[in-house]
């Protein structure tokens, strides 16, 4: 069994570092919020007072931080601040699972090599739920002996682990991916309220849908009408699943990648204006699928009460 360092206990971290406590890892963790490092306290994770200490004496370090200015400074350091990087000892395997932009990993990776350390890019699909099922998507980028070596060590949190190629490989598939998934979102938005204004049972439509070409992902899951879709946010007032918030970061980065490939993701920047003017509005905690708000010429938004909180 491994000595583990978990820097970042959040809704994702959190029980990710318990599903490692329960398979016998010994799982010492660190997150600035008091009141999140307390969840996994309860689930066996050793609470240390700062990341430094987390990650010392450890084989492996994960990180789970919201956006990429967390990582570079927890994983690399600044200001004199040293890093996980810096303290670890050397040979250790560190994975961030935190979905950050390909520059931040790419400068981890060479940090990384420059003190002696094994990093690999580690970012996960598959939500919250997945993260408390030990059902979650792994995407490792890294050398070949520490990306066989990782996709070991996150089995008890995996429902797929994939390899996807040497440095940043991880982090491009997730953003990809992301990108895809919030085009099908403003995809499934449109058709669910054409459907609508064409006099269509939603339950009709959405059952031959997803079992015709018009199928996805947002379609199956955050279908945004209520009372068709079990899993959908459109049940209970666009509550988040995958906060707007999450969901601008995380497409922001895919866009940048595109930009620094020449590329016109076209789709993807409508999808993220979407997003921006849900953020401007307030909406930045809401769920990301409100996005359907903005298909209706009148606001008007079936299932959300904007008054309701
Ligand atoms: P979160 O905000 O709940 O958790 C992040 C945690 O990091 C917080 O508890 C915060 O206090 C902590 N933190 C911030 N700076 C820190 C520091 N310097 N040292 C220690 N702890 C620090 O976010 P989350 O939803 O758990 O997401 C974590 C990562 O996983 C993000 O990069 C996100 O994009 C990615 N992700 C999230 C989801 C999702 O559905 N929530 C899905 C896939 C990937």
């Amino acid at each position: 069994m491994a000595a583990i360092g978990w820097i970042g206990l959040g809704h994702m971290g959190s029980p990710m570092a318990a599903h490692l406590v329960g398979a016998g890892h010994d799982v010492a963790g660190f997150d600035v919020d008091p009141r999140m490092a307390e969840h996994a306290a309860s689930a066996g994770v050793r609470l240390m007072t700062d990341a430094a200490a987390a990650a010392r004496d450890a084989d492996v370090v994960f990180t789970s931080l919201p956006r990429s200015e967390h990582s570079r400074r927890v994983l690399i350091g600044d200001d004199g601040h040293p890093g996980v990087f810096d303290v670890v000892r050397r040979g250790a395997l560190v994975l961030d699972t935190s979905t950050v932009d390909v520059e931040t990993s790419r400068a981890c990776h060479d940090a990384a090599e420059a003190r002696g350390i094994r990093f690999v890019d580690s970012p996960v699909s598959g939500g919250i739920a997945g993260a408390h099922a030990g059902t979650l998507t792994f995407m490792l980028g890294g050398d070949e002996q520490a990306t066989s070596e990782a996709a070991a060590l996150v089995q008890p949190m995996a429902g797929h682990v994939f390899v996807v190629g040497g440095p940043t490989a991880g982090v491009a598939a997730k953003l990809a991916n992301n990108l895809m998934l919030f085009i099908s979102l403003q995809a499934s938005s449109e058709g669910a309220r054409l459907a609508e204004a064409l006099g269509l049972d939603p339950q009709v439509f959405h059952d031959l849908a997803t079992v015709s070409s018009g199928d996805s992902w947002p379609l199956r899951t955050w279908y945004p009408v209520p009372g068709v879709v079990e899993t959908s946010p459109a049940n209970r007032n666009f509550d988040a699943t995958f906060t707007t918030r999450l969901a601008e970061k995380d497409l922001s980065y895919a866009l940048a990648a595109g930009d620094a490939a020449g590329l016109d993701l076209a789709a993807g920047r409508l999808a993220m204006e979407r997003f921006a003017r849900l953020i401007d509005e307030g909406y930045g905690d809401k769920d990301c699928s409100l996005v359907v708000k903005y298909v209706g010429r009148d606001g008007c938004t079936p299932g959300f009460d904007p008054s309701a909180g």
